[in-house]
């Protein structure tokens, strides 16, 4: 068997592999405890498996790291730069809110959504991440900051839904009580509109929450902001948020980023109400965090307060999101496009 991370097995891949071993199943469960409880950094730690068993896991896996390479720090913001071993640059970051931690994890090395606004897909997908890379995120994290993270949003470099396999790996491995014990309704995933992937997504077992990049209603718009809508348009992507819905019953998320003079206007947000109108639903309105690199400004002030306005009117939940880090590049992709100067 080839060397693995040994982050990327759920405690069922490693039952399986206890019992391949004429081992008792249980000991995936103690192994699981030694790495996402007592978080060892090396098999010898391991005092309750038997001697053979630990160089039979030392000649198949490694205890694998990332590099972290940067932290710049804001006000209730860290954002931190890891290089993985193939030295591509990930970024992961970490917001203080009232109620917790939350860290915005990468999913990808670039992305092929090709999203005009977005600073990550200026580098298209190299690869995707890993369960272990991803896991390592917030592992080496809450080491670094000696604290438990309380939420993971996977909102950072790359579209989750183009490395579902992975993602869901993820998923299975940080919410189980063994492993990083993260609640399932504390994780979020974000998609620009993967419609097959939120068709199997709904029938997962956890109580993840989704999310949806929508960013315009009119199918115009979003066709020259988003290249997804033109595979899976607003009707299909609807369709299968209305089908995700009636299989899950859980609240979905719409993402609105507010674009100067694209997707602003009075007309605009009647159309994401009407769209929207008698869904389980809330609309999380994003302030633009501009970039040197891309011509979209953020909309102005009155601007954003006139598009709240005429959705609480309608009685649809919405918020405009709290920003952060604005300082310190703190959107997506920013700090990898800095370090390596593209
Ligand atoms: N690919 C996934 C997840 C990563 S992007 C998705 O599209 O949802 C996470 C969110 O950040 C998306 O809503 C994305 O549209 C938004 N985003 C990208 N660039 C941004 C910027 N410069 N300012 C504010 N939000 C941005």
């Amino acid at each position: 068997m080839a060397m693995e991370s040994i982050y990327n097995k759920s405690l069922k891949d490693l039952e399986d592999y206890f019992i391949n071993k004429n081992e008792k199943k249980y000991k995936a469960t103690q192994l699981f405890e030694w790495l996402y409880q007592k978080r060892i950094t090396s098999f010898d730690e391991i005092t309750n498996i038997k001697k053979s068993i630990i160089d039979e896991l030392k000649e198949d896996f490694t205890l694998e790291k990332l590099a972290l390479v940067k932290v710049e720090k804001d006000v209730d913001v860290n954002k931190y730069l890891f290089e993985l071993a193939d030295k591509a640059h990930v970024e992961s970051v970490l917001m203080m809110h009232t109620y917790g931690k939350s860290l915005c994890i990468s999913s990808q090395v670039g992305c092929n959504m090709g999203c005009k606004f977005c600073e990550s897909g200026r580098l298209k997908k190299v690869r995707n991440l890993t369960p272990s890379e991803m896991i390592l995120q917030i592992m080496m994290i809450e080491k670094e900051i000696k604290d438990r993270i309380s939420h993971v949003v996977i909102m950072g470099i790359g579209e989750p839904f183009d490395n579902y396999d992975n993602i869901v790996k993820f998923i299975e491995i940080i919410n189980a009580p063994q492993g990083l014990q993260l609640g399932s309704r504390h994780i979020t995933v974000s998609t620009c509109g993967i419609v097959p992937k939120i068709l199997e997504f709904a029938l997962l077992p956890y109580q993840v929450n989704l999310a949806i990049s929508l960013h315009s209603a009119s199918n115009d718009t979003r066709d020259q902001i988003m290249p997804i809508n033109k595979v899976y348009n607003i009707e299909a992507l609807m369709d299968a948020v209305k089908k995700y819905l009636s299989k899950t019953n859980r609240r979905v998320t719409f993402e609105y980023i507010l674009l100067d003079g694209v997707n602003d206007s009075v007309n605009d947000a009647n159309k994401l109400c009407d769209l929207v109108a008698g869904m389980n639903c809330y609309i999380n309105l994003i302030p633009y965090n501009e970039t040197n690199h891309l011509q979209f400004k953020r909309s102005k002030k009155d601007t954003i307060l006139r598009f709240y306005d005429i959705i609480k009117k309608r009685n649809i939940n919405v918020t405009i999101r709290r920003e952060f880090g604005g300082k310190i590049s703190a959107a997506c992709g920013q700090l990898r496009s800095k370090k390596e100067d593209v």
